[in-house]
């Protein structure tokens, strides 16, 4: 018997609410002012925030499927202050001052999500709750060390370190030794918020062709599967899926991220783990695995899986194999050993877009009136809005605090062909695995193995 009741569909969050079927598809060629492909979040809040600086032009926007078919519709609904690249990383090529402004911009861009949220109607079971970091094994702790004392370089933060009973009063995990304290996250419902933007945006008159898919995009023009549109901006928001479009196969890799979500919870078993408030819960493990208290009184917890496929394919519908599921669920037992029994209701996966440089960016062309922004690296729910905004602002031709921010016209290296691409990603990962394990048998430092991948891959902060 399988252990997940049900795999791919897109999310559990879609298959709550309902997948809705492809509208408005591109009846042939047209015109509009500004063209966005990908119906996102980063291409919805574009759309947004021009409807509100440029009501006067007329902004269309493509979707291969229905808006949020993407991550935005399948993450683990972490709305994060984190800078993707890591404020160290950019302080080593920005001025300080700069990076702790685009820190402070996340760290807004949080609460503008929840506030356009209240002001438009938008339920997404939105609870501001922190984050808290776990440390389970004595190289963990040292990086629950290590972390909170580069935070105090960036007081904004708020980063605190908790002993183990401090941790466990808010939620108890399973062979703490120390955790981490951030303030700024809120849990989301992902669907819930980019239903909420797609309504919006179409209340407002943008056109959104679902059911659309774009194969070139070009300065002036997209081609689509339906007809040419024309237009002076042309905005591409693919993220995970852009090396599907022509000439663009190297520029981010698609990297996939897995979930699963449990059966709702009885209250014993909220009681029994301590978990009451709304806080996001990640370990410090090099596999990354984070997790969330749902809306709907539940658990949804993400992790790596199968990390990427050859030649940059993505995976459409989110399907995942047993052992992934298996993987996640032995994690969850692991952190709560009361949940070996709580039922697997649903297992899924989506891409998210990894530059070279592992950074993300926001970039506008005025000559060519090309732009872009994606490249999150999974830490996209907040940051969409402010590189929404970002966008709209220089489509509109607006100087503003934002259109200054380090991650503004960031340019990557390309990846590197195949099979060097493939051998890399998962030999990467490969080692991030054997890293946890001799941290798991003891190791009192964070393993050269990791080290060393983070040190080859580029991935630094
Ligand atoms: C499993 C998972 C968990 C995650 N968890 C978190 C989290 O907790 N917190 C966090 O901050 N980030 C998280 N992320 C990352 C976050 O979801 C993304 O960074 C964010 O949603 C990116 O939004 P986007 O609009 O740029 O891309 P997407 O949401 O992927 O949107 C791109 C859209 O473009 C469309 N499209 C692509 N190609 C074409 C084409 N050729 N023609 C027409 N349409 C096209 C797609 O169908 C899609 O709808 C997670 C990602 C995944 C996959």
């Amino acid at each position: 018997m399988n252990l997940a009741r049900r795999t791919g569909d897109v999310s559990h969050w879609w298959s709550a609410i309902g997948q809705p079927e492809p509208s408005d598809p591109l009846p042939g060629d047209a015109e509009a002012d500004v063209v966005i492909v990908g119906a996102g979040y980063t291409g919805l809040w574009a759309a947004y925030y021009l409807s509100e600086l440029r009501p006067d032009l007329e902004v269309r926007l493509v979707e291969q499927r229905f808006a949020g078919y993407g991550a935005s519709g399948r993450n683990g609904g972490w709305l994060s202050a984190t800078v993707t690249g890591g404020l160290d990383g950019y302080a080593r090529t920005h001025p300080r001052a700069d990076v702790a402004r685009f820190q402070q911009a996340m760290i807004d861009a949080v609460a503008e999500v929840i506030a356009v949220a209240e002001r438009h109607g938008i339920d997404a079971g939105i609870r501001r709750g922190g984050t808290l970091l776990v440390a389970r094994n004595a190289a963990q702790e040292e990086r629950a060390r290590d972390l909170v004392a580069r935070a105090e370089r960036w007081p904004t933060l708020g980063a605190v370190l908790l002993g183990p009973e401090e941790s466990a009063a808010r939620v108890r995990v399973a062979e703490t030794r120390a955790a981490v304290w951030e303030p700024h996250c809120a849990r989301i419902d992902p669907a819930r918020l980019v239903r909420g933007l797609a309504a919006l945006v179409r209340a407002r008159g943008v056109r959104i062709h679902e059911g659309t898919t774009a194969r070139s995009i070009a300065p002036g023009r997209v081609v689509t599967d339906r007809g040419v549109i024309r237009a002076r901006h042309v905005l591409r928001a693919t993220e995970g899926f852009t090396a599907g479009l022509d000439g663009e196969r190297r520029t981010w890799v698609p990297m996939n991220s897995s979930m699963i979500i449990t059966d709702p919870l009885p209250e014993e078993a909220w009681a029994a783990i301590g978990w009451r408030g709304y806080e996001t819960l990640e370990d410090l493990s090099h596999r990354y695995t984070y997790a969330q208290r749902t809306p709907d009184g539940r658990i949804a917890l993400g992790g790596r899986g199968y990390p990427y496929r050859f030649g940059s394919r993505t995976d459409l519908d989110g399907d995942i194999p047993e052992h992934t599921v298996r993987e996640l669920r032995d994690i969850l037992v692991s952190w709560f050993p009361t949940l070996a029994g709580a039922g697997i209701a649903h297992g899924w996966s989506g891409v998210l877009g990894v530059p070279r440089n592992w950074r993300a960016t926001v970039a506008y062309d005025r000559d060519s009136g090309l732009g872009w922004a994606g490249g999150y690296v999974g830490t996209g729910v907040t940051a969409t809005n402010l590189a929404g905004r970002t966008l709209a602002d220089l489509v509109a031709g607006e100087s503003t605090d934002r259109t200054t921010l380090p991650w503004v016209d960031q340019r990557a290296r390309r990846w590197e062909p195949e099979p060097l691409r493939w051998l890399g990603i998962h030999g990467l990962y490969r080692a991030y695995g054997i890293a946890d394990r001799i941290e798991t048998r003891g190791a009192a430092r964070t393993s050269f193995v990791a080290r060393l991948g983070d040190r080859i891959s580029g991935r630094t902060g």
